[in-house]
């Protein structure tokens, strides 16, 4: 089956083609490469042997999305990942995150049912939650206000989805909210190369430990944590992108039993700011020059998933935990650095 990822050459997507390749499905990419490079595509070829089409374009113009479905008519699955992606970013620019998230997923829907795609994965984020106490959430825990634009064009991006779901009954739909997506292939060919400096945790990290930055802040240690700092759950891209894998199966082999359903997908366990720089720091026996500094804007306090249900229902077990993510992570640092 050919599958559209969109966001190929970005981070969580080129895995996610790579684990796509693996289970034998043909991919077609696009991405505007506002945030990624083409570079990602040898990444891809070295670990997989295979070319992937990518096409250059931004899916807010509809003329050029519906131009992809036109040269594939065999497609009949869409990965949507290509989106804006800081959270700091987007509550310094609202408007860029909404017109650029919104109208594309727009877009992609509307290629979707004209020309007749059966199945669609959206990624969607933790970040729908808000603040919450409910801990660990679970996909029925109530959105509590979205701490960012960012967040608000997940929460409003599945709601679009769920109520076109309702109309488009032919096509079955799924979206996936991430925890929070580190570390690199394990071949140590692909990883995460931010093109405009990093701005999430495993990346400032790493560009700390190599020399790329004098030194990282943690921002914030005042918080109501066990440490002060903010917790997250850290999830292995590649236990990520087999996440997609098996939602497509799952749609395929028709195993759902409504047209829209939600997976969170994290590990279960929450890990503090200060919990994983000291995870890098005794994985990879490098010292991290730190100072803690502010809270940052649009940080949610703690969250971690309760991800039982992706288990029990798409069959998905993830493998890596935060010393994996570290060494990966730290594996890739040197090479990308070694090889600019
Ligand atoms: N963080 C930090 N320093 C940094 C980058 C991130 O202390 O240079 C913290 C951030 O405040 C948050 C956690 O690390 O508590 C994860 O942030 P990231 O941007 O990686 O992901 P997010 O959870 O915001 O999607």
């Amino acid at each position: 089956m050919k599958v559209l990822v969109t966001g190929g050459c970005g981070y969580i997507g080129s895995h996610t083609i790579i684990d796509l390749l693996d289970h034998g499905f043909d991919v077609v990419s696009v991405d505007n490469l506002v945030n990624s490079s083409e570079a990602t595509l040898a990444g891809i070829k070295a670990i997989t042997g295979k070319d992937v089409q990518n096409y250059v374009l931004d899916l807010c113009d509809l003329a050029a999305t519906r131009q992809i479905f036109l040269d594939h008519p065999d497609i009949n699955g869409i990965i949507h990942f290509a989106a804006l992606k800081f959270v700091g970013e987007s509550v310094e620019q609202p408007l860029r995150y909404f017109q650029n998230n919104l109208n594309s997923l727009l877009n992609v829907l509307s290629c979707l049912e004209e020309f007749g795609v059966d199945h669609f994965i959206f990624s969607s984020s933790c970040s729908v939650y808000g603040n919450t106490d409910a801990l660990p959430v679970t996909e029925g825990t109530p959105f509590q206000e979205a701490e960012s634009p960012y967040g608000r064009t997940k929460q409003i991006g599945e709601q679009m989805i769920k109520d076109f779901a309702k109309k488009q009954q032919s096509a079955s739909f799924i979206a996936l909210r991430y925890f929070n997506p580190c570390g690199a292939h394990p071949s140590n060919q692909l990883g995460e190369s931010p093109i405009h400096g990093a701005s999430n945790l495993v990346p400032v990290i790493t560009e700390t430990a190599i020399g790329k930055r004098e030194k990282m802040t943690i921002f914030g240690d005042d918080y109501d944590t066990r440490d002060g700092s903010c917790v997250r759950d850290y999830i292995h891209v590649m236990d990520l992108a087999n996440a997609h894998t098996k939602a497509l199966q799952f749609l395929i082999a028709g195993k759902n039993d409504k047209n829209y359903d939600i997976f969170n997908l994290g590990i279960g366990e929450g890990v503090s700011v200060l919990e994983a720089v000291n995870a890098f720091m005794k994985v990879t026996e490098k010292p991290l020059n730190y100072e803690i500094g502010p809270r940052r804007a649009g940080d949610v306090i703690a969250i971690y998933a309760n991800s039982e249900k992706a288990t029990r229902l798409l069959g998905w077990v993830p493998k890596y935990g935060i010393d994996d993510i570290m060494r990966t992570a730290w594996a890739w640092e040197k090479k990308r650095t070694a090889e600019a």
